[in-house]
């Protein structure tokens, strides 16, 4: 299988005699269109709502178009919060599904109405003296052991940090009722990036059957079930996409055959996800600058791991289109480099692409997630622009590049004098 870059050669050549390389870029359309399918398949649940998980992609820009195609935002930091309302999204619009959670942070996602989703039953305390408890909660559930689904695939929520155990959620839907919440919700994350269409209908079934279990023991008002995000995207061109209204349908069934006979028919389902919402939508658009020869053939290029870490920070696979040279033989076996000091900054180990010139432009597909957002600053690198590609064609710079100014902002303290003049002409 092929897998395309959402824009031509012809386009991405204008777009960088106008925004230098690198930078991350983001198509609206593809957004837009996935956003509604998305909508498409729950459509049967009336107070269905996806929470964007900011964490995934930070830009308002985004927000803002998700925010117009009917979603929320999912939320787990003080900054993340501070843009949600910046974006005019707030009360029950955020989800603030965060852990280890500062005072300060449940304090303001309290302020902000947002609803709160408690990762442990110590934190009910805490949260009491820190903005106080709500009247809609929701608590965040791990089963523990391994979570099996589709054709033998898992995950191990044993091994995570997140959630309270099964006894656990019981004494905290009580101890909540006590303290005067009156409507629960649940919640679980329990496998990341599944490429499998079983993921959410097997995760449901359990939720379901936790939520008839919860309301029957503690007599709780559950008025949502939240499945969180985890739900995939083919980084491989090999790989099969996820259906999401396959998804939606096996969501639906397990919805009637467990939730429906319980007399909670009324329950509504939520998602917070952000690698599907948001991971084929954008490409890191980066130059060809070196080629080396030593014991393996490398490409040096102008974009680094401080613009998308995946690749070297999971070993993750992230498919590369040499533009304009689609057509031919990919018969030249690189390794292509980012310029970190690290010898896993790596976007591609012994790739086979076709023969890369200097210059050549090179899309890093499927960092609309998790891309630019996970960026940092080793080596001095400097974060780069993000750019929206607009339905009619048209660009918008939605992130201008970091400057040397922004690195060195922190360091006034020291009244260290910075050459800025030595590269600014
Ligand atoms: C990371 C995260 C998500 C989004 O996960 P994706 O795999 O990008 O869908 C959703 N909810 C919470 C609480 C998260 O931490």
């Amino acid at each position: 299988m092929e897998k395309k870059p959402f824009v031509t050669k012809e386009q991405l050549d204008q777009i960088v005699a106008r925004y230098p390389t690198p930078f991350h870029l983001y198509d609206e359309k593809g957004i837009r269109e996935n956003a509604r399918l998305v909508r498409k398949a729950f459509a049967w649940n009336p107070g269905y709502k996806e929470y964007f998980a900011v964490k995934a992609n930070a830009n308002p820009a985004i927000l803002q178009i998700l925010k117009e195609e009917g979603c929320g935002c999912d939320c787990s930091s003080l900054t993340e919060l501070m843009l949600s309302k910046a974006c005019g999204i707030t009360g029950e619009d955020i989800m603030f599904s965060s852990n280890d959670t500062p005072a300060e942070e449940f304090a303001y996602a309290r302020k902000l109405g947002a609803i709160v989703n408690l990762d442990d039953i110590t934190h009910i305390d805490f949260l009491e003296q820190n903005g106080g408890i709500p009247e809609t909660i929701s608590c965040r559930y791990n089963p523990g052991g391994v979570f099996e689904f589709g054709n033998g695939i898992m995950d191990n929520p044993g091994d995570a940090k997140y959630g309270m155990t099964t006894e656990q959620i019981f004494k905290a839907f009580r101890i909540l009722q006590g303290k005067g919440a009156k409507k629960f919700g649940i919640h679980a994350f329990l496998a990341s990036n599944t490429v499998s269409n079983d993921y959410y209908p097997t995760l449901a079934k359990r939720l379901f059957e936790l939520a008839v279990e919860l309301k029957e023991k503690t007599g709780a008002d559950i008025r949502f079930i939240n499945l969180s995000g985890g739900v995939g995207i083919p980084y491989r061109p090999d790989q099969e996409p996820n259906d999401i209204l396959k998804i939606g349908e096996g969501v639906r069934q397990v919805y009637e055959e467990v939730l429906v006979p319980a007399g909670l028919g009324h329950v509504a389902l939520y998602t917070e996800m952000g690698r599907f919402m948001m991971g084929p939508y954008g490409c890191l658009v980066t130059r060809a600058i070196h080629e080396k020869h030593t014991y393996k053939e490398y490409i040096g290029v102008d974009a680094c791991a401080a613009n998308l870490m995946r690749p070297a920070m999971y070993g993750a696979y992230h498919h590369i289109t040499v533009m304009g040279k689609e057509g031919e033989p990919c018969d030249h076996k690189y390794d292509v480099t980012g310029s970190l000091c690290e010898n896993n900054d790596k976007f591609a180990v012994d790739r086979m692409l076709p023969k890369i010139d200097m210059g050549d432009l090179l899309v890093i597909h499927d960092s609309g997630a998790h891309g630019f957002a996970m960026g940092y600053n080793y080596n001095g690198r400097l974060r780069s622009a993000e750019v929206l590609l607009r339905e009619d064609g048209s660009t918008r710079l939605i992130r201008r590049a970091e400057t040397p100014h922004d690195l060195f902002a922190t360091l006034d303290v020291t009244g260290v004098q910075i050459p800025y003049e030595d590269v600014e002409g």
